[in-house]
């Protein structure tokens, strides 16, 4: 393992480009000539625009909505600031909008229209659009109110993110873990965290570029035409953007979780000096509390180097130096780190939070008439929950802030665990999988069963789980049968979770939870 090693005792660190280049400089040729083309046209265009206009105009006709919309949005990131496109996009816009039946979100498209140089000579489509709206919003009666997960509980004194119910411990078995301080019933969010880093850059880009929430009424970032944000606030209170517009890292699957990282530590230090000697530090010490942290943004970017990294045997050094191209490619980063050797540190700074950041980052996905969506986000104290096959949590996402809540009943000093799986996998591949890229033998319930022959056959004919089965899809339509799958589920589970794992009492689980999660209007993928 090369990280963090250095070229002789006290020296500086030692160079991860040299120690690659001799075998592979073919491959170095080509990441560098393929980090040159992110930068080839990406600069605001009107052809482009227009002709994505017009694929956005196909799929409308095909009457796929949220495609379309999407093609929009990208025709709108590269018009250009006062052409006509710009009223275009918003006015195309609007009508996607109204077809989803999101009404306030097409009269506010319409506005942006007409504010934005929309042609007068159509200006009548336009009206007949707003008047078609309202008469549609004076139609609705029982649209389903959307409520937005709290917490359960008053918050942890000290992680708030967490309800006071949990804390969290430390064991040789299963390091940093999170653990029940009563008995929790089902239903309650137990944790909701802002992420410490999130990704973007594998979606389709329809989420804004702020608070990370996707379909609002995006405006384009001015300068760049990578990114949108949901309104002026998201656009002035990013911080990061504004250090990054342009940057060629936006356009780089998967690099702006780690590139983002770095640039949220440097900013928590006044000088190079002070990172290293803080990271340094930070990654030779066992111990948990931070005295010399000087501020919250300090105290966050410890907790997020104490994590643990990717196996040591996984060493995927190529894409690893393309970030660390990408990140030293910003201006405030170039001017930080302005000697070889402080370069050299980057490297490994860039190595590290990439194995961090790749094992603790949380993936959420969903599939929109074939647009992905995926956003991946890391919650530095969500990264103690351990994985379990039968997790007593689901997780999710709203916007940037990952949402924990109870699956099962909890008992006092219970452990509570996540799935980090995405499939349902055969139990071999399950536990190799687990095995390869988290190093850990798993032995929930599922994987090592206790159930007995006669115990499924008795949770088979129950009435609850025949209800459970039979009108498990009704979870998709009104409020009204959720809450009764809901509490035949609760009481299914609550009769039988004593046996632990068994196809029924996880068929259960995963239906309670859809259930729940649809009630806060979130998509989730069985
Ligand atoms: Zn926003
Ligand atoms: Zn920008
Ligand atoms: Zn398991």
């Amino acid at each position: 393992m090369v990280l963090w090693k250095r070229e002789s005792s006290g020296g500086s660190y030692i160079d991860l480009w040299a120690l690659y280049e001799p075998r592979n400089f073919i491959d170095k040729a080509n990441l560098i000539s393929g980090l040159k083309m992110l930068e080839i046209g990406c600069g605001k265009n009107d052809i482009t625009s227009t002709q994505l206009r017009h694929v956005g105009n196909e799929k409308f006709e095909e009457k796929l909505w949220h495609l379309a919309m999407e093609f929009y949005n990208r025709s709108l990131r590269l018009a250009i600031k006062g052409s006509e496109n710009v009223g275009f996009a918003y006015a195309n816009r609007s009508a996607c909008f109204l077809k989803l039946k999101k009404y306030d979100q097409c009269l506010v498209d319409i506005e942006l229209a007409k504010n934005s140089k929309y042609p007068p000579r159509l200006m009548s489509k336009l009206e007949k659009r707003e008047a078609e709206c309202r008469k549609q919003m004076k139609k609705l009666s029982d649209i389903e109110p959307i409520v937005r997960p709290v917490l359960s509980f008053p918050p942890n004194k000290n992680f708030p993110c967490m309800a006071n119910v949990l804390e969290v411990q430390s064991n040789e078995e299963y390091g940093k873990h999170i653990v029940a301080k009563c008995d929790i019933e089902m239903g309650e969010i137990v944790m909701l965290e802002e992420g410490y880093v999130s990704d973007i850059s594998s979606s389709d880009q329809i989420r804004c570029h702020t608070c990370k929430e996707p379909e609002k009424n995006f405006l384009p970032c001015l300068n760049c035409t990578d990114v949108m944000f949901c309104d002026h606030q998201c656009m002035e209170s990013n911080e990061m953007h504004k250090m990054t517009c342009g940057a060629s890292y936006y356009r780089l699957k998967g690099a702006q979780s780690v590139v983002e990282s770095i640039v949220t530590a440097v900013t928590a230090f006044d000088t190079v000096d002070e990172l290293m000697n803080f990271v340094e530090r930070a990654l030779c010490t066992r111990d948990f509390d931070s005295p010399e942290c000087k501020s919250d943004a300090q105290i966050n970017y410890r907790m997020f180097l104490k994590l643990l990294g990717l196996p040591k045997k996984t060493d995927p050094m190529l894409e690893i130096l393309k970030v660390y191209q990408l990140v030293l490619s910003i201006p405030t980063i170039k001017r930080f780190f302005d000697s070889k050797d402080k370069e050299k540190f980057l490297m490994h700074l860039t190595f590290q939070h990439f194995l961090i950041i790749k094992r603790n980052g949380i993936t959420v996905d969903y599939d929109l008439e074939g647009l992905y969506n995926p956003i991946e986000i890391m919650g530095n104290i969500f990264s103690f929950f351990n994985h379990s096959c039968l997790p007593n949590i689901s997780h999710t996402e709203i916007g940037n802030e990952l949402v924990a809540l109870t699956i099962l009943p909890v008992s006092k000093g219970e452990q509570l665990f996540i799935n980090y799986m995405d499939k349902k996998q055969p139990t071999r591949e399950r536990q190799l999988h687990l095995r390869n890229s988290f190093e850990f033998n798993c032995k929930c319930s599922k994987c090592v069963p206790r159930v007995e022959e006669g115990d499924f056959s008795k949770m088979q004919t129950d009435p609850d789980y025949q209800f459970i089965r039979m009108f498990y899809q009704t979870y998709r339509l009104e409020h009204k049968h959720r809450l009764i799958l809901k509490e035949k589920s609760k009481k299914f589970l609550q009769k039988y979770i004593q046996f632990k794992w068994s196809e029924q009492i996880e068929y259960a689980s995963v239906c309670f939870s859809n259930c729940m999660l649809k009630d806060f209007g979130l998509q989730f993928s069985i």
